[in-house]
C-alpha cells in the first residue's frame, strides 16, 4: 500500500507559508515533492496557479516565481496557490510530455492515485489543491517551435453562464488576444476537470518562437505575460493596481477572437517551412502566410501556402522541417459575442 498524496503544511495557515505537495512513489517512479507557495489573506477570491504542465514552456514557472517574490507584499485579500512546475520530470527533460510514461500531463486529469506519474500528478492536484480555489490559472506557451500571439485562450464551455464569466475574466488580463479555440482534443484536460466542478479556467498561452528572440524565453516575452498575469489579479480583486494593456507590437490593445478545427493550416508536403507572416497580422483571402520548400531535389518548386480566408494569424511554426498534413498556422477571426 502507498502513502497517499500529501501536502507538507497546511494551506489554510494565514499570510504565507510554504511546503511541497508530495506525489506517490508508484510502481514507474519515486515520489515527487513539488513545492508550494500558499498566500492566504482571508475573505476574496481563491486562485490556484500552475506552470509547466508541458515542460518544454518555461514562460509559466518563471512567471509564477517572480509571482512568489512580489505576492507577499501586494496580495491583499483571498487566497493564491501557486505551484510553479507541476510536472517538474517534463521542465527538466525540456519535452512536452512526461519522459518516465510518455504522457501528457494535461490528458490525464483527474488522474488517478494508481496509475504512472503522470496520472498520480494528476491525481494529488486534483484532490489536494483543486478543492480549495474557485479559479485555476494555468500558465503555458505553445511550445517552442511556434510564435502565438501573447493571450488567453478558453475552449467552448457547455454551461453558458460558466462561458460567459470565463471569458470576462479571460479579457481583463488584457493580453493583445482572447481565444475562443474549438478543438477536438479535450477529454482529459485540466481545463475539462476544472469547468465540470462549475469552477473557473483560465489558460494563458505564449509564443517561443521567433518574434522576440530567436526560439528563446525572452525578457520582453516575459514581461508582457507578468504584466497579463498581473492585470488578471487585479481583474480578481486579490491585488490592487491599474490594469493596462502591455505594449506588443507597437500597440496597446487587445481583441477576441474564435478558431475551430477548419482553421488550421497543415502543410502539404514535408518539406522546410518558411513563414511568411507573423501573429496577430490580419490576412485577406489568398494572402501569403508561408512557403514549403521540398528538399528532394534543387529543382523542386516551393509550394505557397495561402490564408483561405479573410482573418487574423494567431499562431505561426518557426522556420523548420515539417512532415506532411501537419499543422503550420492557426488563423481567428473575430468572436461574434
Ligand atoms: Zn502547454
Amino acid at each position: 500500500m502507498s502513502e497517499a498524496p500529501h501536502l507538507t503544511f497546511d494551506l489554510d495557515t494565514p499570510g504565507v507559508s510554504t511546503g511541497h505537495l508530495v506525489v506517490p512513489k508508484g510502481a514507474d517512479f519515486e515520489a515527487l515533492s513539488l513545492p508550494v507557495f500558499s498566500c492566504n489573506r482571508g475573505d476574496g477570491a481563491s486562485l490556484l496557479i500552475t506552470g509547466g504542465n508541458h515542460g518544454n514552456e518555461l514562460q509559466g514557472p518563471i512567471v509564477a516565481r517572480r509571482l512568489v517574490e512580489w505576492l507577499p507584499e501586494a496580495q491583499r485579500c483571498g487566497r493564491i496557490i501557486i505551484v510553479p512546475e507541476i510536472n517538474p520530470l517534463a521542465v527538466q527533460a525540456w519535452t512536452r510530455n512526461t519522459p518516465i510514461d510518455g504522457k501528457n500531463l494535461n490528458r490525464v486529469f483527474p488522474g488517478r492515485s494508481d496509475g504512472s506519474v503522470s496520472e498520480r500528478i494528476a491525481d494529488a492536484i486534483s484532490r489536494l489543491l483543486l478543492p480549495m480555489v474557485d479559479t485555476v490559472l494555468d500558465l503555458h506557451s505553445f511550445g517552442p517551435t511556434w510564435d502565438c500571439a501573447p493571450s488567453i485562450i478558453t475552449h467552448p464551455i457547455a454551461d453558458v453562464d460558466l462561458m460567459t464569466k470565463t471569458v470576462r475574466i479571460s479579457e481583463a488580463f488584457k493580453l493583445p488576444v482572447t481565444l475562443l479555440w474549438e478543438h477536438n482534443d479535450t477529454a482529459g484536460m485540466f481545463d475539462t476537470w476544472v469547468h465540470g466542478q462549475g469552477k473557473t479556467f483560465i489558460c494563458t498561452e505564449f509564443g517561443g518562437g521567433t518574434v522576440f528572440c530567436g526560439g528563446a524565453v525572452g525578457a520582453e516575452a516575459l514581461a508582457i505575460y507578468e504584466a497579463g498575469v498581473r492585470n488578471g489579479l487585479i481583474a480578481l480583486g486579490l491585488i490592487e493596481g491599474k490594469a493596462e494593456y502591455p505594449t506588443f507590437r507597437q500597440h496597446k490593445s487587445g481583441q477576441t477572437l474564435e478558431t475551430n478545427p477548419s482553421d488550421e493550416l497543415k502543410s502539404p508536403a514535408p518539406g522546410i517551412f518558411e513563414p511568411r507572416c507573423s501573429v496577430v497580422d490580419e490576412v485577406k483571402q489568398g494572402d501569403l502566410i508561408g512557403i514549403l520548400h521540398p528538399m528532394d531535389s534543387l529543382s523542386a518548386d516551393s509550394i505557397d501556402i495561402r490564408a483561405p480566408t479573410a482573418s487574423i494569424v494567431f499562431a505561426i511554426r518557426s522556420a523548420g522541417y515539417v512532415q506532411g498534413n501537419q499543422e503550420v498556422a492557426i488563423l481567428a477571426r473575430p468572436l461574434v459575442h
